[in-house]
């Protein structure tokens, strides 16, 4: 979709209120309305626990329905007000991408004995032990559900590893032994091998396994209606598994249904190797751009603004990447916190949404705010999504040129006229910078929209402007 942008719908914080579905149902009209064609909504499946995020996920086919775990809704809703809140997305065109949850499960309903060996979790290709029989939580027989939607009973072999021997109550990670029994191998080599990630870790090389699951996949997009998936912990799991989900969900959904992974890694060439390895058939978040992001807010005017986007995903691989500044798990406080400060957002929001390249994806928590606290950010982003919707079309022009004034220009184009933009952006001083606009503008009159300045810029007969751009700040300068 042209100028799509999506929204990451949830924060780590969320009340335990089961009000999620129908707030998102609520806020359909406007998210339309502010330039939101999708979003990304959280695990919709049972976890260990009402109050769980759902990454802890339970069963995958229980989507608040059941009571098991103590509750039938999610921390998020019931079943009935996900599609009540997916039907309203869909009126307004927007469309649904479900985090998926398939490298791991947890709380098995009951213990079953095997044999593992402990492994050593900094290099996962060492054993610390012979091979011992355990006692662990990875019998799943989902008594709530009574076979609903699938029969099928996840036993110790259908897992690779597990963190918990309840006969020596002891935690770890503990490798299954079996026939045809070791780590997926073409995963992240982080820690010699990251097949391993948490819980009971689903073995992707096993037959029972990928039917479930590719089961699984083509029940819950039909049964929501999905427009794609957001991938959760991709590098943790066999890539071949995941190129072959795609082609079973797409057969039915077509081709059209969308997927971005989430490989949480900094470095471009091994996101870059692993988008050849699934055939580039999906996106990935570009951390690279996140990390370069986050480092620039943290040393200020010191940062070269020059290399902000060195080795990010969305110069690469243009059309691949899906541009983030922040998500639940960069935020404060977890699990791989790394939040670009305050001050540095409106600029990181400012670029991701103003460019050519990449599929920009906004946080909830930037949005809406974290914890129940207002988001400082939310006037700029919707000034951000309206000059997104009005001006930021055409042919791209960059000038990262300057240490610290660095912007491009959007040339514009025929079917949206008086589109047309130049963004700059400072992370030190005030600034200013000649860009060309074209020479068919000569003589216009450019205005700076967000406010910031408040002068008049006329551009020159070469088709050039001189722009300018307060301390720290940003300015977009489009056609009076
Ligand atoms: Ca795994």
């Amino acid at each position: 979709m042209e100028n799509g942008v999506m929204m990451q719908y949830f924060e780590w914080n969320l009340p335990n209120d089961g009000q999620l579905w129908n707030k998102l149902k609520q806020d359909a009209k406007h998210l339309h309305e502010i330039g939101v064609t999708a979003v990304w909504i959280p695990p919709a499946y049972k976890a260990d626990e009402q109050q769980d995020e759902g990454y802890a996920t339970y069963d995958l086919f229980d989507l608040g329905e059941f009571e098991q775990k103590g509750t039938v809704r999610t921390k998020y809703g019931t079943k009935e007000e996900l599609k009540s809140m997916i039907d309203e997305l869909h009126k307004y065109q927007i469309s649904v991408y479900l985090d998926t949850v398939m490298n791991h499960k947890v709380a098995g309903d009951y213990t079953e004995k095997f044999m593992a060996q402990d492994v050593d979790p900094e290099d996962r290709h060492k054993m610390l032990s012979e091979p011992y029989e355990i006692q662990a939580w990875t019998g799943y027989t989902f008594p709530g559900r009574k076979d609903k939607y699938s029969d099928f009973k996840w036993h110790w072999y259908h897992f690779s590893g597990v963190e918990w021997d309840d006969a020596k109550r002891r935690s770890g990670i503990f490798r299954v032994v079996g026939e045809n029994k070791y780590w997926n191998d073409d995963v992240d080599d982080e820690k010699g091998n990251y097949d391993y990630l948490l819980g009971n870790d689903l073995d992707l090389d096993h037959p029972e396994v990928i039917a479930e699951l590719n089961k699984w996949g083509l029940w819950v997009s039909e049964e929501l209606k999905l427009d794609g998936m957001r991938l959760d912990a991709i590098k943790h799991m066999r890539s071949g598994f995941i190129k072959q989900f795609l082609e079973v969900v797409r057969k039915e959904r077509g081709d059209s249904f969308y997927a971005v992974g989430e490989y949480w890694n900094g470095d471009l060439e091994t996101l870059d190797a692993y988008l050849d390895s699934v055939g580039n058939k999906l996106n990935l978040f570009d951390v690279p751009l996140h990390y370069n992001m986050y480092q620039a807010s943290v040393e200020g005017e010191k940062y070269d603004m020059r290399h902000l986007f060195d080795n990010a995903l969305v110069i690469n691989r243009p059309t691949l990447a899906v541009t983030f500044v922040d998500n639940h798990d960069s935020q404060r406080g977890s699990s791989l916190e790394s939040q670009v400060k305050d001050w540095f957002k409106p600029i990181a929001y400012a670029l991701i949404l103003l460019m050519k390249s990449g599929y920009p994806c906004i946080f909830y928590g930037d949005y809406y705010g974290v914890k129940g606290e207002k988001s400082p950010h939310r006037l700029i982003l919707d000034i951000l999504l309206d000059a997104r919707r009005k001006y930021a079309y055409g042919e791209v022009e960059v000038y990262f040129d300057h240490p610290a004034t660095v912007g491009f220009v959007r040339m514009g184009d025929d079917e949206h006229p008086g589109s047309g933009l130049a963004l700059l952006v400072s992370d030190g001083k005030e600034g200013s910078k000649t860009m060309h606009v074209g020479e068919h503008r000569k003589g216009e009159v450019w205005y700076e929209f967000t406010g910031n300045r408040k002068e008049k810029v006329t551009i020159d007969e070469e088709g050039n402007g001189t722009f300018l751009v307060s301390a720290a700040n940003l300015a977009i300068w489009v056609k009076q």
